[in-house]
């Protein structure tokens, strides 16, 4: 496995893999792998030629007083284990490389980005949708592996790609869970031994609204009220939004049919985590 840190070593290794008829798969990721980074990995091994995995805290997703200084990293490890899942190069470029002085360009999904993790971080799509860009720019992929675990980011970066006619195909991959429902996220680091325990009350509370929705309850305000106090049960937990959005366009549900999220942010502490559940209510 190779580690390419220049911006142009990595662009002139993916144009001359694609002269050679090579597929190219790109796994974005901020780093501090876990089986749900390497779930992504395995699927763009299976489908590509070459596997190109990206390792970058990247500045402009980050809000004034967020964890960007301190967000986890342990390069060495990240290296072992996406060669073992299959990588065949990590791409890991410098912030200063990414964003030269005096950049100035950004990309902006102005629709969906206004929603959810979009009210709380409101510059935060427009950090990922631009790296996003600058990275398929670089890497050339012919396909690009993202998590339902951001099915918001996955949502903006399908409409991205759409809009702009972006030659990749986007595949989204099912959300990897420690064995007690909790997400699996770089951010669980951060959480003490109490801390981790009541992080399960976010899937717990995911569960719960299945449940209600399994024996017949269809009013969203309803399902959103008792997710809630469930959370609000756990110690340290605050919520920053409980939503139930129609899946395509995140716009509120009142009504539960069709294509829905139930999809959340909560603080644990200072630890902000997200879940989400997508649930196909068409068959009625
Ligand atoms: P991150 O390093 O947190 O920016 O995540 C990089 C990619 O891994 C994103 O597409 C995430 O959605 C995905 N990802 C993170 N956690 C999980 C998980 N638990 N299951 C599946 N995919 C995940």
């Amino acid at each position: 496995m190779e580690l390419i840190t220049d911006i142009s070593k990595m662009q002139a290794f993916s144009l001359s893999a694609k002269g050679e008829g090579k597929r190219i798969g790109l796994v974005p990721t901020m780093g501090y792998l876990h089986e749900g980074h390497l779930s992504l990995v395995r699927a763009a091994r299976a489908a590509s030629d070459t596997v190109v995995v990206s390792i970058f805290v990247n500045p402009t997703q980050f809000g004034p007083g967020e964890d960007f200084d301190r967000y986890p990293s342990d390069l060495e490890r990240d290296k072992r284990l996406a060669e073992e899942a299959g990588a065949d190069v990590i791409f890991h470029p410098s912030a200063g490389d990414m964003y030269p002085q005096g950049f100035s360009t950004y990309v902006e999904e102005t629709k969906l980005s206004k929603h959810l993790c979009g009210l709380s971080r409101p510059t935060h799509f427009r950090g990922v949708t631009t790296v996003v860009l600058k990275l398929f720019n670089i890497v050339l992929p012919d396909a690009a592996y993202f998590g339902q675990k951001d099915a918001q980011q996955a949502l903006i970066i399908k409409r991205m790609v759409r809009d702009l006619n972006l030659p990749v195909r986007i595949e989204v991959l099912p959300i990897i869970r420690e064995e007690d429902g909790l997400a699996l996220s770089s951010r669980n680091e951060y959480l003490s031994p109490e801390q981790r325990g009541q992080a399960t009350v976010l899937y717990g509370s995911l569960v719960q609204a299945a449940r209600l929705i399994g024996s017949g309850e269809r009013k969203a305000s309803r399902i959103k009220e008792a997710v809630m106090d469930m959370i609000e049960s756990a110690g340290e937990a605050r919520i920053d939004y409980v939503s139930i959005v129609n899946r395509d366009t995140l716009d509120d549900a009142e009504e539960l049919r069709g294509n829905i999220l139930i999809a959340l942010a909560v603080f644990i502490g200072k630890t902000r985590l997200i879940d989400n559940l997508e649930l196909n209510l068409t068959e009625e």
